[in-house]
């Protein structure tokens, strides 16, 4: 399912995904699922503008990992804004662990 990660914090890639993931991108319009501008598929891997393929019901919640339906285009720096808010949504474990103050004063 996805990238596996490893203990020491490399990421295993997945050949099948790798596969769905490259169709993904030719069956798909390169439009941002989450912004809707176009999404340059030049832009080097990694950088914010860059496509990223996602899924729209996150394998984590039950989506299907290599389902085509399950898959939308999008800017890597949109999905991460996305995965980021998804966190803070569903993190409910303690809720003042966020409320701690950043102090510069030492
Ligand atoms: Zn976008």
């Amino acid at each position: 399912m996805g990238n596996r990660i490893l203990p020491d914090g490399s990421v295993l890639e997945d050949p099948v995904w790798q596969q769905v993931r490259k169709r993904a991108i030719a069956s798909k319009d390169p439009v941002c699922a989450l912004c809707g501008n176009p999404i340059d598929m030049e832009a080097p891997p990694h950088t914010p503008m860059a496509c990223e393929v996602d899924h729209i019901i996150p394998v984590s919640r039950g989506g299907a990992p290599y389902d085509i339906d399950n898959l939308q285009l999008t800017h890597s720096r949109c999905n991460r804004q996305k995965s980021n808010r998804l966190r803070e949504d569903y993190d409910d474990s303690d809720p003042n662990a966020n409320l701690c103050p950043l102090s510069n004063n030492w």
